[in-house]
């Protein structure tokens, strides 16, 4: 039977309703843009038109993934985060729109060498190096199927002449170098909070979002050996989770970094704390 983009949306709106999808209006605007191959703000256009036989099936194919709770960058194989449009797999972290703080505080200060520990998609690194173009960054992850997305951003938007990519455990592979700044988003959801999450997340990698230790064990590894990494007054910038500033300020204390101050995103949720190396 032959439906219209309108009754379409309708239909679906209410399984996706059903199935506890939190943005379901706009996730399926998004989904039949896909479909159609046009740009969303087109789709208000298009209400009347009737779905061909092989829309209609791409439609319920990706509606049926969205239903089981399937991150949309994984069905749409992208996510926008600050000013592009980054490839996401399951094999790395959805960048979050509350990461996008992270970027915007890195920029407040100049930088020519940035590292990222735990790249992920590059997301990042990758922001802030197209907003600078005469910089140099270094991104490291544990994964290597990782490594392999974030180097194929760097490529789609034209920075891997900026940027080099290592398979590393924090610093362990990291090339001897005295950065400016040190970006990271470790994993850093304690293991009994990971219940609490979204579905969604259950599609991502595990290893990406919990230390399975205390939320916390990442920093203390990264402070340890971060001043050997850092120039004078280089600094070093951590997302964190909301309740996690005093244990964080407390670690970066403990290896004598300076300037430690807890920072929030746009919905006022403790979501950075930024710190300066002790040397001058
Ligand atoms: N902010 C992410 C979340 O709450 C976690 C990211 C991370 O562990 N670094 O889902």
């Amino acid at each position: 039977m032959t439906k219209s983009v309108q009754d379409a949306l309708k239909q679906e709106n209410q399984v996706l309703v059903a199935a506890g999808v939190q943005c379901a209006t706009r996730d399926l605007r998004l989904l039949m843009a896909f479909t159609l191959g046009v740009q969303p703000y087109q789709i208000s256009l298009l209400l009347n038109n009737v779905l061909d036989p092989s829309q209609q099936a791409i439609f319920d194919q990706v509606c049926a993934k969205r239903a089981a709770r399937v991150p949309m960058s994984h069905i749409l194989g992208y996510r926008d985060f600050y000013e592009h449009r980054f490839i996401v797999t399951p094999d790395v972290l959805d960048p979050r729109p509350e990461t996008e703080i992270l970027v915007s505080l890195a920029f407040e200060e100049d930088f020519m060498t940035v590292l990222d520990l735990g790249t992920g998609s590059g997301c990042i690194l990758l922001s802030l190096l197209a907003n600078r173009r005469l910089s140099r960054g270094v991104g490291v992850d544990q994964s290597p199927k990782a490594i392999s997305i974030a180097q194929r951003n760097a490529a789609k938007l034209h920075l891997s002449k900026q940027v080099d990519f290592f398979v590393s455990d924090w610093f362990s592979s990291v090339p001897i170098t005295k950065f400016d700044l040190i970006v990271s988003n470790p994993p850093y959801i304690h293991p009994n909070a990971m219940a609490d999450l979204s579905l969604e997340v259950l599609h991502e990698p595990e290893f990406a979002l919990t230390d399975y230790s205390d939320g916390l064990s990442h920093y203390r590894q990264i402070a340890k050996s971060a001043h050997n990494f850092l120039a004078p007054n280089g600094r070093l910038l951590f997302e964190i989770g909301f309740d996690q500033g005093p244990a964080v300020s407390a670690i970066l204390f403990d290896h004598q970094f300076r300037d430690i101050t807890v920072l929030p995103d746009l919905d006022n949720c403790p979501r950075v704390v930024a710190c300066r190396s002790s040397h001058q």
